[in-house]
């Protein structure tokens, strides 16, 4: 793999392709299984590959969580160079390279980047729209690959190409878990190690629930989610909802279920100072699922 750091050598690269379809794999580094699930992916599906490792400081609310944001570069590298072939890029570029002569542009997210993450990380989704437009119009891909696991991130990624009328087709690509069903994330890694071992619990109370036999319970359902993990007293559940995959609308019980939709049961929660997130499919008498 080509290693790239600023877009101006990308650009280059990528003209003398003419003609090759292009996968882009947009990341933050210290990669796992989960990262790797969409490379394969992306090489399987395109002649070229890109995948970029930038932790984006303008969707970081944080500033600790920037600070400690896990970072291993090496590592990264090595992992990737056996998925990866002579043809596919890497590129680590840094701030000021993204940022200096960005254009402004509008979006209308409604209601979609202020609830959930939005709420909690206000500002978050600003950054990531700004970073992943301009990553998008740097390499012109084919398809660019995001997962489930960040499941808003997703909604309005494709929200934002099909406003700015960006020739890209946005693949999502499932969640992979670690063995105790633990949603890979590069900030388990900053888990105590018998945390680590017991945050299967996340998944395994998400499943439990996952099938909603009566919509007028569902309040209860929620609540009864969010008091079984906090009861183990390792967690501090943030948020907890239901919403469908369009506009993230909550299900109350006077929703009326889309048959159409997929609905998605969507937390955070601390452990310790480390913020998780997860998903997992929901489904109703009369919904998709
Ligand atoms: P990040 O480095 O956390 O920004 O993630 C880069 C991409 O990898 C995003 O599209 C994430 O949704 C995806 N990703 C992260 N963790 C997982 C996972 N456990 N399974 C599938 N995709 C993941």
């Amino acid at each position: 793999m080509h290693i790239i750091t600023t877009r101006s050598d990308l650009r280059q690269h990528l003209a003398s392709e003419k003609g090759m379809s292009i996968g882009l794999v947009p990341t933050m580094g210290a990669l796992h299984a989960g990262h790797i699930s969409l490379v394969k992916r992306s090489v399987r599906e395109n002649d070229i590959t890109v995948v970029t490792i930038f932790v984006n400081p303008t969707q970081f609310n944080d500033q600790q969580d920037l600070i400690k944001y896990p970072r291993d570069v090496d590592g990264d590298r090595s992992l990737l160079s056996a998925s990866l072939s002579d043809s596919d890029l890497l590129f680590i570029p840094e701030a000021d390279d993204i940022y200096s002569d960005e254009k402004p542009f509008t979006l209308d997210l409604g209601e979609l980047d202020r609830i959930m993450e939005g709420k909690f990380r206000p500002g978050h989704f600003g950054g990531v729209v700004r970073v992943v437009r301009i990553l998008l119009e740097s390499v012109m891909p084919d398809r660019a690959y995001f997962g489930q696991k960040d499941f808003q991130q997703l909604v309005i990624i494709s929200e934002m190409t099909r406003q700015l009328g960006l020739p890209v087709e946005i693949i999502p690509c499932p969640i992979v878990r670690e063995s105790n069903g633990l949603a890979m994330s590069s900030r388990n890694t900053r888990l105590e190690k018998s945390v680590r071992q017991k945050a299967g619990l996340v998944c395994q109370t998400l499943k439990k629930y996952s099938v909603i036999h009566d919509q007028k319970s569902i309040e209860k359902v929620k609540q009864e989610i969010i008091d079984e993990i906090e009861r183990s007293g390792l967690f501090r559940v943030e948020y907890f909802d239901i919403v469908d995959n369009r506009e993230l609308r909550s299900v109350t019980p006077l929703t009326p279920v889309d048959p159409e939709r997929e609905y998605f049961g969507c937390i955070a929660l601390y452990a310790g100072d480390v913020r998780l997130i997860d998903n997992m499919a929901f489904s109703f008498p009369n919904s998709k699922g």
